[in-house]
């Protein structure tokens, strides 16, 4: 632990993947963890040092969600998901940076500023949950968390050389987690490997009566279920994820990786999801409605930021300009869109239009799994790219998750892993499952893992 808290103080300054480090807190979680390891009452990640997204409520910390809205907030509680890893032992080094309320592709919508890629620091390191990915791509900290709502653990994960994944909707309580699309958020992991995510994912995962929307289904050992010999996959290759739009770099690293696991008795079939192509289009309805009527909670009344200016307004204008000051543009955008499409007269054209082609999308991942095991293909269309490259361009920004939003919009397991680089820079190998099927995913991560060191590869500088 004192390892990393000195790599976090000699790499963080121009890396910004943390926005609070909370060593004293670690400090009295390490004396704790000796504690339980002399007392013989340790598990596995008793002691493991971690980070959390600054998305997640931790009581007695900051937890800012990457905005000026809620800088000064401190949570009065824990979530479901700190709670867990801190009763298994882990220690909280501090909370990562992350894109303002979970809205980007590139952290750079954050309110403290991008976070660099270690690979290449004029680079993105994906986001939202770019501190997340930077911090263990840096080797800062063995393990994070973070959420996907449309991509934001694998596309980071895939632009930061890491392993990412995001389990089964319901799989992982989101109480306590800030609300950004509640249809299609959930949290889940950023790690080296996929045995290291097998390990916090057994920790986090399982029922919560404090979230409704909570599966109530067992948790399987997956740190057991990953050890086990692979069975002959089918992997359907969807054609339509290997498009004009996919960097040839990528294209040849994830043909290759597809090739390993044929090499381990995958049958590879082509297959098409003939409605992905709409999944943009139909996230960026659905998830700025649910984020309208999420956000409307922040008003400067109760917590949360409050203009200086404020207090000489009526109350419709002192709504206005606590949010007006305390969001950010891409946030306001957000919200704007949102109402819009839920507003009389468009809630038609748009909203219910939206869910019907989530509807179409989820078919098409049902009707692929009944001829195969899991889907497997590009996580992203490009390697990282570069700071500043795409934030004049919302729409360019929002293309990058073509590949991972599906997998939101039908509630699936996905996984990304390092499979290879595209001119120096990591690419990812997307694998999607059904529901529930996180430990097939993880075992054949972890299977490739194995046979391969991309993810063992350290990005220069950071040995
Ligand atoms: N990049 C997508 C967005 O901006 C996804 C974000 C996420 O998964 N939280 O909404």
């Amino acid at each position: 632990m004192k390892h990393c808290l000195e790599r976090i103080g000699r790499f963080d300054g121009a890396l910004n993947a943390f926005v609070s480090v909370t060593e004293d807190r670690a400090l009295a979680q390490a004396a704790e963890a000796d504690r339980r390891i002399a007392a013989g009452d340790a598990t596995t990640l008793t002691g493991v040092p971690i980070a959390h997204k600054d998305i997640f409520c931790t009581a007695g910390v900051r937890t800012s969600c990457g905005s000026r809205m809620l800088d000064n907030f401190i949570a009065p509680y824990d979530a479901t998901v700190v709670e867990r890893l801190d009763a298994a032992g882990a220690i909280m080094l501090g909370k990562t940076n992350m894109d303002e309320f979970a809205m980007g592709s590139s952290n750079e919508t954050s309110f403290y500023g991008a976070v660099l890629n270690p690979w290449d620091h004029d680079t993105v390191p994906g986001g939202s949950s770019g501190g997340s990915a930077a911090a263990v791509a840096a080797r800062l900290v063995p393990g994070a968390t973070g959420t996907d709502t449309g991509g934001s653990i694998r596309q980071p994960a895939a632009l930061s050389g890491i392993t990412g994944l995001k389990p089964t909707y319901g799989r992982v309580s989101r109480y306590g987690m800030i609300a950004f699309a509640s249809s299609l958020d959930q949290a889940g992991t950023l790690t080296r490997t996929a045995e290291d995510a097998a390990l916090l994912l057994e920790a986090m995962a399982g029922f919560d009566s404090r979230d409704s929307t909570s599966l109530d289904e067992p948790v399987p050992a997956y740190s057991q279920a990953i050890e086990e010999p692979l069975e002959a996959l089918t992997i359907g290759v969807p054609e339509n994820f290997f498009d004009e739009g996919l960097d040839a770099g990528n294209a040849a690293a994830v043909t290759a990786a597809l090739g390993e696991l044929q090499k381990h008795g995958a049958t590879l079939k082509r297959i098409r999801l003939d409605n992905v192509h709409l999944s943009v289009p139909a996230y960026y309805v659905v998830a700025p409605a649910e984020a309208s009527s999420n956000l409307s909670r922040f008003d400067g009344v109760r917590y949360g930021y409050r203009s200086p200016e404020a207090m000489n307004d009526d109350l419709n204008a002192f709504y206005k300009r606590n949010r007006g000051e305390g969001f950010g543009a891409e946030v306001r955008r957000r919200i704007l869109i949102g109402a819009w499409v839920l507003s009389t007269g468009y809630y038609d054209a748009y909203y219910l239009k939206a869910q019907k082609v989530r509807q179409l999308i989820s078919s098409d991942f049902a009707r692929a799994f009944d001829e195969v095991d899991i889907v497997a293909g590009p996580t992203t269309p490009t390697p990282a790219f570069g700071l500043g490259q795409k934030t004049g361009d919302p729409v360019q920004m929002y293309l990058n998750d073509i590949y991972t939003i599906g997998a939101n919009l039908a509630g699936l397991p996905a996984m990304s892993v390092p499979c290879g680089f595209s001119g120096g820079l990591p690419v990812g190998l997307q694998l999607i499952g059904p529901h529930l099927s996180e430990a097939r995913l993880l075992q054949t991560a972890h299977h490739f893992q194995r046979a391969t060191d991309w993810h063992a590869r350290v990005p220069p500088g950071y040995d």
